[in-house]
């Protein structure tokens, strides 16, 4: 597949000039919703499901959640979509909409998350969140605790038998099995349809996004980021999520009048 040819001052402008050649693979946390102090506390904003759907449509069903989140958490915020959907970095796979979640990776052994739930004491306001093959250690509430949590977590993970790697987020040290990521899971989406023959474009803000940049990169595509924490304003495609959000808009307009000129000419013509 050729490399597009884009500047990287208007890298996401190249998605809106031609939507008919990209897959869409979209991050929530920090990216299609505004980070808050926990993650059940998040609020999606007025009428970002029916846009998603609208983006959804208008890609011919090119597009997928990559998330941290458990994809049933993905679908309890989006209700009543049920999107492609990877979750729990790369271990939890919905490749079809509306279908089941494959599981693909052991779940977390209760030694494992007995002892995260042990570390949780080292300060309050340390909320320990079990995902089935992940278990994530969040600290927004307790910042001070990083550094004690993180030494904590690597001798937890080094001491399993069960093969783990750390990860960290946004305020957040997550125990994941080896050998799964967004990468992956980006990788095994856009080699099948709805997928194939599209050039794919991810767009994160966080650390457990670069596997998935990457993965993008290498098959041609795009890897769009997201101010916040982690990238700046001045490396970041996007200045923050109401960024995101302006530029679906923007997509699902610009595929919308597509549509409607296709009708037009296909009767005319
Ligand atoms: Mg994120």
């Amino acid at each position: 597949m050729q490399r597009v040819d884009v500047s990287a001052v208007n890298r996401a402008g190249a998605v809106l000039a031609d939507p008919d050649q990209w897959a869409l693979f979209v991050d929530i946390d920090g990216t299609l919703l505004g980070v808050a102090p926990t993650p059940d506390a998040v609020t999606v904003p007025a009428g970002l499901v029916p846009l998603l759907e609208a983006v959804v449509r208008g890609l011919g069903g090119a597009a997928a959640i990559l998330t941290g989140r458990r994809v049933a958490d993905a679908d309890r915020l989006f209700a009543p979509l049920e999107l492609i959907a990877s979750g729990v970095h790369g271990t939890e796979l919905r490749a079809d909409r509306g279908g089941a979640v494959a599981v693909l990776a052991k779940p977390i052994p209760p030694s494992v998350i007995q002892a995260m739930n042990n570390i949780a004491s080292i300060a309050s306001g340390i909320l320990v969140e079990q995902k089935g093959c992940g278990v994530a250690v969040h600290y927004r509430n307790a910042p001070l605790a990083r550094q004690a949590l993180e030494s904590e977590m690597a001798a937890i993970v080094a001491a399993s038998s069960y093969e783990l790697v750390l990860r960290q987020g946004r305020k957040v040290l997550e125990a994941v099995p080896r050998g799964y990521s967004k990468g992956t899971a980006l990788t095994a989406l856009a080699s099948r349809p709805p997928f194939k023959g599209r050039r794919p474009v991810m767009v994160g803000d966080d650390v457990g996004d670069e596997s998935a940049f990457l993965a993008a990169e290498r098959l041609g595509g795009l890897a769009l980021r997201v101010a916040g924490e982690h990238f700046d304003c001045g490396t970041a495609d996007f200045d923050g999520v109401h960024s995101v959000r302006a530029w679906l808009e923007a997509l699902a307009r610009r595929m919308a009048m597509q549509y409607a000129t296709r009708g037009q000419s296909s009767r005319t013509g």
